[in-house]
């Protein structure tokens, strides 16, 4: 059975829009991405002082796979961008989330989906909520933190299937 799942992407680090090209082209190559949606740059949201802004988008699937199988897709993206992982939430060249699957929940100790800081974060919810107007009610987006500014969209092949 396949369900639709989305994948939250971020770059702070290196060439940003690049590192999320890459990204969303290796979802795309896997037959199961159907949307990308616009891109924000973002503030970073915790995390050390002084670490520059983030590129974010969020990929929709309609997917057979897993929430641990799209972990591991989303660690190997990370991997794919040599993301050197110094210290939490510090500065990445590439970071790959679980936000959501539909009809699915995990909690595990290395997974947990819903992602568990989905809701606090507008970085996310703004690009979900473009894709997926349903998903995310206006209240929940307005309580949200953090500032994003649309910064126009990726190069990407993807139709908009959704
Ligand atoms: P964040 O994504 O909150 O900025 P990190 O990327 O540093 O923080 O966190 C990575 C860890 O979070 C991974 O080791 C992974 O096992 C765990 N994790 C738990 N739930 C999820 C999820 N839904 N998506 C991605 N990683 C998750
Ligand atoms: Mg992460």
């Amino acid at each position: 059975m396949r369900r639709r799942a989305f994948i939250g992407l971020g770059s702070n680090l290196g060439d940003r829009r690049a590192y999320l090209e890459a990204a969303v082209s290796a979802l795309g190559a896997e037959g199961d991405a159907i949307a990308v949606s616009p891109l924000y740059e973002t503030e970073p949201v915790g995390g050390p002082e002084g670490q520059g802004p983030y590129l974010n988008v969020v990929v929709a699937l309609l997917t057979a796979d897993t929430p641990r199988r799209l972990l591991q897709r989303c660690q190997a993206l990370e991997a794919a961008a040599a993301r050197v992982r110094r210290e939490r939430w510090g500065p990445r060249t590439l970071d790959a989330d679980v936000l959501l699957v539909e009809g699915c929940t995990v909690d595990e100790p290395d997974l947990t989906v819903p992602h568990p800081r989905l809701w606090e974060r507008r970085f996310v919810l703004q690009p979900l909520a473009d894709l997926v107007p349903d998903l995310v009610p206006p209240a929940r987006l307005a309580a949200s933190g953090g500032s994003v500014r649309r910064v126009g969209r990726l190069e990407s092949t993807l139709s908009d299937r959704l």
